[in-house]
């Protein structure tokens, strides 16, 4: 498990660079896992996140808050995720399916 809460900081402070930079931060890092999980068979890699902080709005380019947000949040998965998926609450029941699956 890899985490970047760097991205959470920087949406606390309504920082837009901070929050591209770290986010490009995490994207190398995914890239660099990527590689390394599509060479082991069995291996899962998923990214998401525990929530969104400051509520950017792309559009007017303005934070609506300095805290965290009921946004839905981007869950992505080299594996197929399951149907019953609903949302980030449901998250835990798909790992302990992943973790603890018969091999
Ligand atoms: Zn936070």
């Amino acid at each position: 498990m890899v985490e970047n809460g760097l991205i959470d900081a920087a949406g606390h402070n309504n920082d837009a660079a901070g929050i591209e930079a770290e986010t490009r931060n995490l994207g190398e890092t995914v890239g660099w896992l990527l590689e390394r999980v599509q060479r082991k068979p069995g291996m899962a890699l998923l990214v998401t996140a525990d929530h969104e902080t400051g509520g950017f709005d792309s559009l007017t380019g303005a934070f609506q808050t300095k805290g965290h947000t009921t946004r839905p949040v981007a869950l992505l998965s080299t594996r197929p995720l399951p149907v019953s998926l609903n949302d980030q609450t449901d998250l835990h029941r798909f790992l302990k399916e992943l973790l603890f699956a018969p091999k």
